[in-house]
């Protein structure tokens, strides 16, 4: 969950963050500058913001700033979304496949739960109920490699 401070508008609609969904905090030197609503990002953001969202703790120090700290495993955020995004791919290109071999449909969630089963025990970024945390970020992924987005650009 996201606690901002003295940023609660995003910094490029104006919309006020209302305490949910996939926003992103833009830092500099780590203290946050601004925050950006769901509609603003582009999609490199917005797996960013989920990242965030799955892998740091965002605390307010006393004079009010955002921080963000890693809990425990990797500070390598960017590492960790592009190891995801490689099983990810990995597990589209299989049920792709696999459809093209057997005529039946696959869905998001299947693209997800190979992902789930394919990842060591103890992995880094831990399972999150909700719309947070690495199913969501895999959903993400997953949805943006069967849609061609993650080829734009
Ligand atoms: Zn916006």
């Amino acid at each position: 969950m996201l606690v901002v401070a003295k940023v609660q508008k995003c910094e490029r609609c104006q919309r006020r963050y209302r305490g949910s969904g996939d926003w992103n905090v833009t830092t500099r030197d780590g203290e946050a500058i601004g925050i950006l609503c769901p509609t603003c990002q582009t999609p490199e953001e917005n797996v960013e913001a989920v990242v965030n969202q799955a892998t740091l703790v965002y605390a307010r120090d006393a004079a009010g700033r955002t921080r963000g700290k890693p809990e425990d495993g990797p500070t390598d955020v960017e590492g960790l979304a592009i190891d995801l995004l490689r099983r990810t791919e990995d597990a589209v290109m299989r049920l792709a496949s696999l459809a093209a071999d057997t005529g039946i449909t696959m869905s998001l969630d299947d693209a997800v739960q190979m992902v789930e089963d394919g990842l060591p025990s103890g992995y880094p970024m831990p399972a999150e109920e909700g719309t947070t945390g690495r199913r969501a970020m895999i959903a993400l992924m997953a949805r943006d490699l069967f849609s061609g987005d993650a080829y734009e650009d």
